[in-house]
């Protein structure tokens, strides 16, 4: 590991595997199979929805195709905030189901947290899981706004008074000292998780259960019964495209989900006394208002794994090799890291890596299957998708089933979305609109008061 003034690991696809070592690939497809259901990706989504299907139904034959390992993505990569955020816009889930819709939805994200605590354990996969809660930290006047509608919001929605807590200075000092916290909020509907244990060994149930994964094999073209890829077609009356951030790698779908990057850095174990002037006891994750915001965990390990933007997206949907980022975002999350955290000045950083999450145009995740064509997709969660994926696996399975279920009635299931611009107007688009949220971070920051009106441009910019 890193000592000070050492530089970090950069990629290596993430801290996470490096602390359990790299899985050892499983064969590739042989050549053309066929099979009843195909399904394009092992990430949680394609891992989630496998394993509900074959639970449900055990004498489907299912495949899973695969580029480089199960859990090679945004999965085996995230910030490990299991958390019943929604994945998008309430707005555009009212929209077609009105309030109690989007209540449903909300309440379904709450016990999918709990389900994937239940399977983890069922299934004896030890991925460090802890429910102690979330909690957002306001660190100036502006955010200390935000913070108070937004509890507003929640309530406005129907959250439960104990869904939200407002806590003061003193209440969040008690928990976590941030510096310059002016306040915080407390939910209890998030647990940490260390995301690759996770996905290898929701990888090793779905294999167990019998369904066979592929990996090394990456497809190029989905159309109606068959999933073509470098190492074989397979055919199947149902395929399923489970890639999110990578979508675009598939023909025609460059415009669907934009491959939105996120980054993450973590520092060498907290000494005893640097661990003690911070006060973080328990497992809550951390996350804060600014519009560029940054989400935290404390590991089981006693690191703090810090994340946020750094490049929010490169041109013409171009991919990370291997998850390393580019230093001036290491530079950015340290200095962030060392702001938010003083006691850290001295404890190295030793590893930053990024990844690619799923953004559809209008900022909200969907899940759709099509019984006419047997094609269906889930995803564009925005950046909540540790525990959408759950939900949105075992919507899947359902709507392959034909089963009519609470979960197929969801207001997120079978939304049809507009494309993205294509380039250069994508890249001017997602580029400005960071770049606005940068500097109005910047303004508040130096004491504005008030959320800053650039910020409100940046999100007519790209419909946010
Ligand atoms: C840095 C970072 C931090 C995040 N933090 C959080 C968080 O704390 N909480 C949260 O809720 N969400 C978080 N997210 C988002 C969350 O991780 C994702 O939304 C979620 O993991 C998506 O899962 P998925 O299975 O849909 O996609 P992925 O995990 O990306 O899986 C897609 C799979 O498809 C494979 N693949 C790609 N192209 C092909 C191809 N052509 N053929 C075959 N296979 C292919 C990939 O190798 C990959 O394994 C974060 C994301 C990132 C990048």
């Amino acid at each position: 590991m890193a000592s000070p003034g050492q530089q970090p690991v950069n990629g290596g696809v993430s801290f996470w595997y490096r602390s359990i070592g790299l899985p050892r690939p499983r064969p590739a497809l042989p050549g053309d199979v066929e099979a009843d259901v195909c399904i394009v990706g092992a990430g949680f989504t394609g891992l989630w929805t496998a394993y509900y299907l074959k639970r449900q139904q055990p004498d489907l034959r299912i495949v899973l195709l695969e580029k480089e390992f199960a859990g090679f993505g945004a999965s085996g990569r995230n910030g490990g905030w299991l958390s019943a955020e929604l994945a998008g816009s309430r707005d555009a889930y009212a929209a077609t189901h009105g309030k109690q819709g989007v209540v449903d939805l909300m309440r379904a994200m709450r016990d999918a947290v709990d389900e994937v605590i239940d399977v983890a354990k069922n299934e004896g996969i030890d991925a460090d899981i802890a429910k102690d809660g979330l909690l957002h930290v306001a660190r100036n006047q502006a955010q200390l706004q935000r913070l108070h509608a937004g509890l507003r919001h929640e309530q406005d929605w129907g959250a439960d008074p104990l869904d939200f807590v407002a806590l003061s200075r003193s209440e969040m000092d008690e928990r976590i000292r941030v510096a310059g916290s002016l306040g915080g909020i407390f939910s209890p509907h998030c647990a940490r998780v260390q995301p690759a244990k996770l996905v290898q060994g929701l990888a090793d149930a779905v294999v167990g259960l019998g369904v066979t994964i592929y990996e090394q094999t990456t497809v190029s073209r989905i159309d109606a019964g068959r999933a073509v890829s470098d190492r074989g077609t397979v055919r199947a009356p149902t395929v399923l495209r489970c890639l999110e951030g990578f979508t675009g790698s598939i023909e025609g779908q460059k415009r669907s989900w934009l491959p939105m990057n996120s980054s993450m850095i973590v520092t060498a174990p907290l000494p005893p006394d640097v661990l003690d002037r911070i006060g973080w006891g328990g497992a809550e994750l951390l996350g804060d208002y600014a519009h560029g915001y940054m989400y935290a965990q404390r590991t089981v390990d006693d690191r703090i794994a810090l994340g946020g933007r750094g490049i929010p997206y490169r041109y013409g949907s171009r991919l990370d090799e291997r998850g390393a980022t580019q230093q001036w975002t290491i530079d950015a999350l340290t200095a962030l890291t060392r702001e938010m955290f003083p006691a850290t000045a001295d404890v190295p950083i030793d590893h930053a890596w990024c990844g690619v999450l799923g953004v559809p145009r209008d900022w909200t995740a969907t899940v759709d299957f099509d019984r006419g064509t047997g094609l269906g997709t889930a995803g564009g969660y925005v950046g909540s998708g540790l525990t959408t994926t759950n939900l949105a696996g075992r919507t899947l399975a359902d709507l392959v089933l034909g089963n009519q279920t609470e979960l197929t009635r969801l207001p997120w299931v079978g939304r049809r979305v507009r494309r993205w611009e294509p380039e250069p107007l994508r890249w001017l688009g997602v580029q400005s609109m960071y770049a606005l949220y940068r500097t109005a971070d910047r303004r508040e920051a130096r004491g504005l008061g008030h959320t800053s009106r650039i910020a409100s441009v940046a999100n007519k910019i790209t419909g946010r």
